[in-house]
């Protein structure tokens, strides 16, 4: 067999040509476009890249983009003040502060700082008690793309078996909940878990957010299970994943490739979630599929 590979970058592309739309129907109406305030402390090389693409995605929209470089050098305090200003500002409906923060800066300061109402990444702790008690916040990009995808690929996903790899408070966890919100029997996998491979040979969908190269190989899963792959990771070989691509691709029913599935949704996302920003503080009704 040899899996459908799950084409992340067109579901993207596709969502973002729907928000665009979306963009143009609230600017007649409200007067304004919805604005997303981008902040990056200091000049790491792959976070900048992220916050340009981020950049360059809400301008395609049709939104305005607010960006901010710190220096490296940036107290918590002057964070804090510009956290601050951005709450205040009636332009901005999302603000993202790009992580890692350089180490005098407490991340969950800021994080907590950010009002939950603009809090587009879903970070906030308000934001992820919503998700946690099922009320309507923000939920974090990269799983909310996830979800997107299989949603997608498998339609109804109540009483699937799911083991998520990894559980950290921006993938692992939120994906799990979102998981169980859709009725998955979820199984949440980490670095202390027991006969990996066995737990992973057990799940309908698995999706791997871990952090190490080509991890999760083909003998791990069950023949036709669905595979979200949202490991990054940088290599000698290039960028790849947390599941081998190759071997996966022989006993997977449907499988998202690195790069080109899971990134291009958690932009798309950010994106989606700064229209609903906007969207919920003026009272403006949209497409609740989005
Ligand atoms: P973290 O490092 O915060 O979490 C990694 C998780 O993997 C931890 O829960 C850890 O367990 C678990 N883990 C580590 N080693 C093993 C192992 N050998 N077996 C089982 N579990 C293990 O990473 P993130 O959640 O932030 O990111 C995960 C991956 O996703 C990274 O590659 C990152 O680059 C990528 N990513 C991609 C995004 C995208 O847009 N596509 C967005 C965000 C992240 P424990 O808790 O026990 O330590």
């Amino acid at each position: 067999m040899t899996a459908k590979r799950i084409d992340g970058k067109a579901a993207a592309q596709g969502i973002r040509d729907r928000i665009a739309t979306e963009v143009d129907a609230f600017r007649q109406q409200v007067g304004r476009v919805p604005g997303l305030a981008v902040v990056l402390v200091g000049d790491d090389s792959a976070s900048a890249v992220y916050v340009r693409s981020k950049a360059r995605a809400t301008e395609q929209a049709g939104m305005q983009g607010f960006e901010h470089r710190l220096s490296a050098t940036t107290s918590q305090d002057e964070l804090v003040a510009l956290v601050d200003r951005l709450n205040a500002d009636p332009a901005v409906d999302g603000i993202l502060v790009q992580l890692p923060l350089p180490p005098q800066i407490d991340e969950q300061v800021i994080i907590t700082r950010i009002s939950p109402d603009k809090d587009v990444d879903g970070f906030h702790p308000v934001n992820a008690g919503r998700l946690a008690i099922g009320l309507h916040g923000f939920v974090p990009c990269t799983p909310l793309g996830c979800l997107r995808l299989l949603q997608a690929e498998l339609g109804e996903l109540s009483g699937k078996d799911a083991v998520v790899v990894g559980r950290s408070n921006i993938v692992g966890k939120p994906m799990a909940l979102l998981l169980l919100r859709e009725s998955c029997t979820v199984t949440i996998a980490h670095s202390r878990t027991r006969n990996l491979p066995e737990v992973v040979r057990r799940a309908d969908i698995v999706v791997a957010a871990v952090g190490r190269p080509n991890m999760i190989t083909g003998d791990w899963l069950k023949p036709g299970a669905t595979v979200i792959d949202v490991g990054i990771n940088r290599t000698e070989a290039g960028l790849v994943g947390d599941v081998d691509f190759t071997s996966a691709s022989e006993i997977a029913g449907a499988i998202t490739p690195v790069p080109g599935g899971v990134g291009p949704m958690t932009i798309a996302m950010l994106i989606r979630n700064t229209f609903v920003s906007a969207a919920r503080r003026e009272g403006y009704s949209y497409e609740k599929s989005l």
